[in-house]
């Protein structure tokens, strides 16, 4: 099918003539979707998009939450030739304003209880139309959706051409959108399911959210491309997921998940039938994977991937999943530790920062290329900013983030976003914001805040300061006063003391 727009193509290759096959049973309701139905909702969500006057090439932003049709919203819009653009739906309405600002969106979905305070924000970024779409499947966008014929003709699109534009939040603050192409979510994809030995008889478990690359792409493209189908969860309910472990065969999580499920009685009994289970987007601690294994007899299958790459790599499915590994790189995908000051590849075994080069590789920064210069070599080599090495097996192992980033229950925080906000709070003069471990969330973020003289400033000040420009998950979830902050003889913030002073914080 949609033999002319080269990702809708690949996605539905799998399920052409078998469209009567279940493609997915939402939970909580069981209401099950086959494959035919699933189509013509997005071949109705891309008339919607064209009606409202998308051009090739133009953006579609989705702050929603996550739904069948935002699935579908997905896919239409790639079936339209525009450019998907999900955001966090934890993000307030001054982040919302940066990314439809930078993006110039010509469509903006937002949920129906936000459109009142991002009816101006959309505006004021110049988007021509906006949408809403709830939970439950309420809206605007479903309203319209269901007013269109079945039948869309999909826009030609090219292995080349943009598919989605995933934001990254920047170390200096800015975010950037990684430009991803039809050809590298569909390669990536592709490898992933042949790795995974994903088939037509498997049954996900997607409890992912869908505006990130994991749940959106590697979760949804991955059952796609399989012709499979997936439990449609909402968000994580552990107790939800224990119930459907019997009739499902495979799990994508974050650690997270895995830290929560073992806490659940009767896990092994559940886990037992699965076939596959598979972590990432943070490391998983070695004692998260012994104690699965140990539980339900399954070693959990680590991979290693990131916005602008996709997956680059995975442990094997057959042979030895290694605990503190993110195993090896895809087919496909060629992976080298670098020096961070020459960039020059070096020897088995030392750590240095990881550069990956392949088909799932991004196309640059959108509208910043300068950024892309600086991180993108011209000969396709990507610097990830992940510090690792490359064992005596081949196995990688991720050592740490060259970047500072924080990565709290799967969510990126970049310490220098927030750091601003609170330097701008009245009596502050500077702060340093760090992650520290979380028995839940893998890290938590911490602030260490330095008063002006003779001011006054309160752990409960600067968290009352924050509280409305930052989503939940960015704010410190403590607040340090001192009188300085440790600094080495350039005159740089030593995090890694401040690291190591309050590590037991939040345990
Ligand atoms: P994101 O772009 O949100 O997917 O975040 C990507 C970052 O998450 C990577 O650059 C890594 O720092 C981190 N990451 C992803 N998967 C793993 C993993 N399995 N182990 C350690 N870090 C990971």
């Amino acid at each position: 099918m949609y033999r002319q727009n080269y990702l809708a193509h690949a996605i539905s290759r799998a399920s052409d003539g078998r469209g009567e096959a279940t493609f997915l049973i939402r939970h909580p309701d069981g209401v099950r979707m086959s494959y035919a139905d699933f189509w013509v909702g997005a071949e109705r969500m891309a008339a919607v998009l064209v009606a409202a006057g998308l051009a090739p090439g133009d953006r579609v932003a989705v702050q929603a939450p996550k739904t069948v049709a935002m699935l579908q919203l997905y896919v239409g819009c790639v079936m339209a030739g525009g450019v998907f653009l999900p955001l966090n739906t934890a993000y307030t309405p001054t982040e919302v304003a940066y990314f439809l600002g930078d993006a110039s969106p010509h469509v903006f979905v937002c949920d129906p209880e936000g459109l009142e305070a991002l009816t101006p924000v959309a505006s004021d970024a110049g988007v021509a139309k906006i949408f809403t779409l709830g939970a439950g499947e309420v809206g605007t966008l479903v309203a319209a959706q269901a007013d269109q014929e079945a039948g869309f003709t999909p826009v030609a699109r090219g292995v080349d051409d943009l598919a989605a534009i995933l934001y990254t939040s920047g170390t200096t603050g800015r975010s950037k959108g990684a430009m991803l192409t039809h050809g590298a979510l569909a390669s990536n994809s592709e490898v992933l399911r042949d790795t995974w030995r994903f088939t037509s008889e498997d049954v996900l478990i997607h409890a992912l959210p869908i505006f990130h690359t994991h749940g959106l792409f590697v979760a949804t493209n991955v059952t796609l491309m399989a012709g499979g189908s997936c439990i449609f969860m909402a968000g994580f309910d552990a107790g939800a997921i224990m119930g459907y472990m019997p009739q499902a065969t495979a799990l994508m999580g974050v650690p997270t998940f895995y830290t929560r499920l073992l806490e659940q009685d009767g896990l092994g009994a559940a886990a037992g039938g699965m076939r596959l289970f598979v972590s990432g987007s943070a490391p998983l601690l070695a004692e998260t994977h012994d104690r699965w294994r140990a539980v339900t007899g399954h070693a959990i299958l680590e991979r290693y991937g990131m916005t602008e790459t996709n997956m680059n790599t995975s442990n094997p499915y057959d042979g030895d999943r290694r605990a503190g590994t993110v195993g090896f790189p895809l087919p496909g995908v060629a992976l080298k530790v670098c020096d961070p000051e020459s960039g020059a590849e070096l020897a088995q075994g030392e750590i240095g920062v990881i550069e990956v080069r392949g088909p799932n590789v991004f196309a640059g920064y959108w509208q910043m290329p300068e950024k892309t210069a600086e991180e993108l070599r011209e000969d396709g080599w990507f610097i990830t900013g992940d510090l690792g090495r490359i064992d005596a097996d081949g196995y990688v192992q991720i050592v740490g983030r060259g970047k500072d980033l924080i990565i709290t229950g799967g969510f990126n925080v970049y310490p220098k976003e927030v750091e601003g906000l609170i330097d701008d709070l009245p009596g502050v003069l500077e702060s340093a914001v760090i992650g520290v471990p979380h028995a839940d969330f893998g890290e938590g973020v911490v602030a260490v805040v330095v008063p002006e003289k003779g001011a006054t400033v309160t752990e409960t000040s600067v968290r009352a300061g924050v509280a409305d420009s930052l989503a939940k998950f960015k704010q410190p979830k403590r607040v340090l006063v001192l009188d300085a902050l440790p600094r080495n003889t350039m005159g740089k913030v030593q995090k890694n003391v401040l690291r190591e002073e309050y590590a037991d914080l939040l345990s």
